[in-house]
Parts: structure tokens; C-alpha cells; sequence
């Protein structure tokens, strides 16, 4: 039999979990010097880190250099050719766990030298103030006692009924560390994990089909952003069912689909990747007893990332869409500085969503439809890659980069842009819709040539009436 001993320790504020909203809110905490303790059932990093974004990423991107490699063995109109490449799996899964393993082990050290105590454990919520954590596999729990409960628990895959996760069909954690690779893939849900993570599998060499609920890809995506994808899907082989619902699985015939004609069919499948969205992390840790205010599934909160009960805090994915790291980071930024006495509210102008897929999606602020619906009368105004040096000599004329400002004075409203490489023109159209930029203070920043980010100036010239390139 075993005995725990109950340890107690006191401290300012306690963070129970260390993805990038807990990690963040506990390095910044520790820089202002307030006492801060962060329970951490699994890994440091969270889903972001250890099973999300960064693994997904590096997984994408050994797809994209493999599929470069047996492009190049065709033949390409750039005279560059090589042999047939190979792919060794284990050591590209090899690969993305060294990133992985060195960004978590950097996270361990910054907390560390903000001086943030981590307790490895699952933490249980006693009451608002109150918490115990079950440290390690020996009998020790440690009761912790605080002023500020900051929630940041996050979110966890929602499985279907009639596939739960194992054996050949997948979670999102499952396809990003393959034993092998399958020959048919079948992924459910045309959303931001099953295309990401669709296309890196197709780049691979797998015979990729996706179901989809909802009548086109990304639905939550505006239709002409999301065009250049589908017709990059269909050329790469990417096998499309719209507006079908899943009703089962079995070995032997595969995934069964029933289509809006209520005609069922089966697609073989040696493994199925479920990716039909995510669900906050509220239950199995004593949440319930707080009885906080919810918002359906998620923790309610306010502009302050309150919850309903008075020093308990929530950010994250707990706190429901946009389910998004660095949203996580800044609400954990935010909290952390409130606590030490600065006046801070989470009030973004806006949060941009970057999709990785072939080609990228990102989206800055409002669409023309939604700036429309919120009663702004606005000019928008898209610039062709097509008309753009770089992205001529990249290979990646397609898509777009669209700017939407009010008419009356130009200030920019929002920012949309589809193409190869667009991820990293997020930073500027969040700065100018951050920092109140118009129209003119963007078409007269001088763009450095030859960039794709001549195309967002462009953009700009052309609502005002006068691009220059087009
Ligand atoms: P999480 O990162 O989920 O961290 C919560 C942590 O809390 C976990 O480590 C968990 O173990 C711990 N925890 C929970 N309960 C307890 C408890 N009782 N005791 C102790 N610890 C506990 N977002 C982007 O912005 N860009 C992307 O490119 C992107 N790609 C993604 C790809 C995939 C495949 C997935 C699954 C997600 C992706 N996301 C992406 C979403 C992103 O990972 C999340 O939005 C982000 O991780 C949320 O951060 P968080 O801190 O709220 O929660
Ligand atoms: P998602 O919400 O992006 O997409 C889910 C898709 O599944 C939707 O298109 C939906 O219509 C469809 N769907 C739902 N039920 C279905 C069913 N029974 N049959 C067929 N289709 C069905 O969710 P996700 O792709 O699982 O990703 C979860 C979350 O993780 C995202 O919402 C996002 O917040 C985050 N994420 C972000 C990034 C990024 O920022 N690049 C990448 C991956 C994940």
C-alpha cells in the first residue's frame, strides 16, 4: 500500500498547464517578480510544442522538400534534375522530435531563469485557491495554495462515435509520429489539421482522400481565399467528397460515407485521420466544482480573461475560438501583467489565422463580407502573385493578397492573402491594422524589391486607384 504525504506551498499565482498560454503567462509573471508555480500533467509546450503547430509544421515541411526532390527527378524547367528520391520515415519523425525536443527543453529553461517553479503532475482543483498535484509516480502531492488560479488547460481532439481514435484510425497526434505510411489515407474534415496535414501526406507519396461535412473546403474560410487551394488540391491527386457525412468504419471496406443524396458508399482506407475540430480541456480536474460561467463548451470570460469567479483567470483554448497560439500567448501576456498591477485589457484589433496548407491562407482583420455585415461602407482591392517579380522566380504565381480599408478615410480594415509563402506576411498586416495604418501609409512605405511583399504595397496603390504594376 502507499502513503501520500501531502506537502503544502504557498505562492501568488498558480498556472495549471504549460502550452503556450501557461508557459507565457508564467515567464512573464516571473519577470515582473511575481511568485508563480505551473503544474504540468505532460509535456512543457502544451499541444502547441509537443503534438501541434511546430511538429505539424516540420512534418510539412519534409513533405514539401521530398515532393521538390521527385519533382526535380521528372525533370524541371529549371534544368535542375537529380535521381528518384527516398524517403527514410523514422528519421524524418526523428527529425521533427529533435526540434521538438530542443523548443521544449528552451521552455523548461526560460522558465527556469524567470525563476517560475514547474511542478510535473496532473494538477486537481480543491477549490479557487486551492490545488493539488500528484508529483510523479511516487506517493508525494503537493497542496497548492494561491491568490490568482490561472486556467490554461487548452483543448484535446473531439473523436466520432462511430470511429473512436486507435488501431488504424488516427488523431491528429497519431499522424504527426507514423510508424509507416499508408497507402490510402482517408481524412474527415476538411479543416485546417485535415488539409495541413492532407497535403504533407499526398507530398509524401499517400493516395489521400478527404470527407467533408460542409459544402467546400475551409468553411470557415472566405470562398475566393480558399479557391487556389482547391484547384492545388485537385492537381496534386487529392481525392474530394463535399457535403458528406462519415457513418462508420470497418476493416474491410473502410470508412462509410453517405452523401447529401443519401447514398452510401465505402472508401478503403489503410488508416483514417480524424480531424473534425477540437474540444476545450473543462472536465476531469475538478473544474466543475467552481461552477464557473460557461459559453457552451468553453470557460467564459471577459475582456480581461476573468472568469466568473473572482481570481480565477482563463486563457487558451479553454476559452474557446479562435482556438490559436498565439492568441494563447498574448491573453497569457495579459494576465500575467494585470496581476502585477498594469492596466491591461485583451482587446486585439485583430487576431490573424494563418493556414499552412499548398498554397497558404492568411487572414488579417475583416473580409470585404464582414466589413460589409458590421455596416462599414469599404473598398477592397486585390494584387495578383501572377504580376510579381519574386513570385516569378519562386515558381509561385498563384493567388493573391487582398487589402479591405473603409472608404471614408482609408483606414485598413483587414487583410487576406492566398499563396506560397504568404505565413510570413501575417507580421505586416498586423501591424498596420494594429497601429491604425490607411491605405496611403502603406502604398507609400518604400517595399523592398523583389519581395512578395511588393504585392501587399500594391495591393494598397489599387484601392487608392493607381497600382503601378497591373
Ligand atoms: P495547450 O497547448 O493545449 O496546452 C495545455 C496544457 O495543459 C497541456 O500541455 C496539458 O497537458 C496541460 N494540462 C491540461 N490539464 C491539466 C491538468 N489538470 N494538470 C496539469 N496540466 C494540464 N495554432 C496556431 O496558432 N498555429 C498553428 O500552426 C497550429 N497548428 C496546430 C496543429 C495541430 C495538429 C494542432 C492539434 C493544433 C494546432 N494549433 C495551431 C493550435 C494550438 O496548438 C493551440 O491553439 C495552442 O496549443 C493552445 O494553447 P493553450 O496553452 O491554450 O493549450
Ligand atoms: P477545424 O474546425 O479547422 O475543421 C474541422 C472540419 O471538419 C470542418 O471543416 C468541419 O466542417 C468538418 N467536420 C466536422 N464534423 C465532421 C464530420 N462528422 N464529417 C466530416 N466533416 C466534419 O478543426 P481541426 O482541423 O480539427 O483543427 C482544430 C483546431 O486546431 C482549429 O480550429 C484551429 O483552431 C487549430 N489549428 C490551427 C492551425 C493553424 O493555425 N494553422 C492548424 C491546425 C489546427
Amino acid at each position: 500500500m502507499t502513503t501520500t504525504t501531502t506537502k503544502d506551498i504557498t505562492t501568488k499565482l498558480l498556472v495549471i498547464g504549460g502550452g503556450p498560454g501557461g508557459y507565457v503567462a508564467a515567464i512573464r509573471a516571473g519577470q515582473l517578480g511575481i511568485p508563480t508555480v505551473l503544474v504540468e500533467g505532460e509535456r512543457l509546450g502544451g499541444t502547441c510544442l509537443t503534438i501541434g503547430c511546430i511538429p505539424s509544421k516540420a512534418l510539412i515541411h519534409a513533405a514539401e522538400v521530398f515532393e521538390q526532390a521527385r519533382h526535380n527527378a521528372a525533370g524541371s524547367a529549371l534544368g535542375v534534375s537529380a535521381g528518384e528520391p527516398t524517403l527514410d520515415l523514422a528519421q524524418t519523425v526523428r527529425w521533427k522530435d529533435g526540434i521538438v525536443q530542443r523548443l521544449t527543453g528552451g521552455v523548461g529553461g526560460l522558465l527556469r531563469k524567470a525563476g517560475v517553479q514547474v511542478l510535473k503532475g496532473w494538477a486537481q482543483i480543491e477549490d479557487g485557491k486551492t490545488v493539488t498535484v500528484q508529483v510523479g509516480e511516487g506517493a508525494e502531492a503537493v497542496r497548492v495554495r494561491c491568490e490568482h488560479l490561472l486556467l490554461a488547460t487548452g483543448s484535446e481532439p473531439v473523436a466520432l462515435s462511430s470511429m473512436p481514435f486507435g488501431g488504424a484510425i488516427w488523431s491528429s497526434t497519431d499522424a504527426l509520429s507514423p510508424d509507416m505510411l499508408p497507402r490510402r489515407l482517408v481524412v474527415v474534415g476538411a479543416g485546417y489539421i485535415g488539409l495541413e496535414l492532407g497535403i504533407a501526406y499526398r507530398k509524401l507519396g499517400v493516395e489521400v482522400t478527404v470527407v467533408e461535412a460542409a459544402q467546400r473546403v475551409l468553411p470557415s474560410y472566405d470562398e475566393e481565399l480558399t479557391q487556389p487551394v482547391l484547384e492545388s488540391l485537385k492537381k496534386s491527386g487529392v481525392v474530394l467528397h463535399l457535403g458528406c457525412s462519415v457513418q462508420g468504419w470497418d476493416e474491410g471496406q473502410g470508412v462509410h460515407v453517405r452523401n447529401a443524396r443519401a447514398d452510401e458508399f465505402a472508401l478503403p482506407a489503410d488508416r483514417v485521420l480524424v480531424a473534425v475540430g477540437r474540444r476545450p480541456r473543462t472536465t476531469g480536474f475538478g473544474l466543475e466544482s467552481l461552477q464557473l460561467d460557461m459559453a457552451g463548451r468553453h470557460v467564459a470570460i471577459d475582456a480581461h480573461c476573468r472568469t466568473s469567479m473572482r481570481g480565477v483567470w482563463a486563457i487558451g483554448d479553454v476559452t474557446g475560438e479562435p482556438m490559436l497560439a498565439h492568441r494563447a500567448m498574448a491573453q497569457g501576456e495579459c494576465v500575467a501583467e494585470q496581476i502585477a498591477g498594469h492596466n491591461r485589457r485583451f482587446e486585439p484589433m485583430a487576431i490573424p489565422a494563418v493556414c499552412f496548407t499548398d498554397p497558404e491562407v492568411v487572414v488579417v482583420g475583416k473580409t470585404p463580407a464582414e466589413a460589409r455585415a458590421a455596416g462599414l461602407e469599404c473598398i477592397d482591392a486585390a494584387f495578383p502573385f501572377a504580376a510579381n517579380g519574386r513570385a516569378m522566380t519562386l515558381e509561385a504565381t498563384g493567388g493573391f493578397v487582398r487589402v479591405v480599408a473603409r472608404k471614408d478615410n482609408h483606414l485598413i480594415l483587414g487583410w487576406q492573402a492566398v499563396g506560397q509563402g504568404v505565413a510570413e506576411l501575417a507580421a505586416a498586416f498586423g501591424q498596420s491594422i494594429e497601429m491604425g495604418a490607411r491605405l496611403e501609409d502603406v502604398a507609400h512605405t518604400i517595399h523592398a524589391h523583389p519581395t512578395l511583399g511588393e504585392a501587399v504595397q500594391e495591393a494598397a496603390l489599387r484601392a487608392l486607384g493607381h497600382a503601378l504594376h497591373i
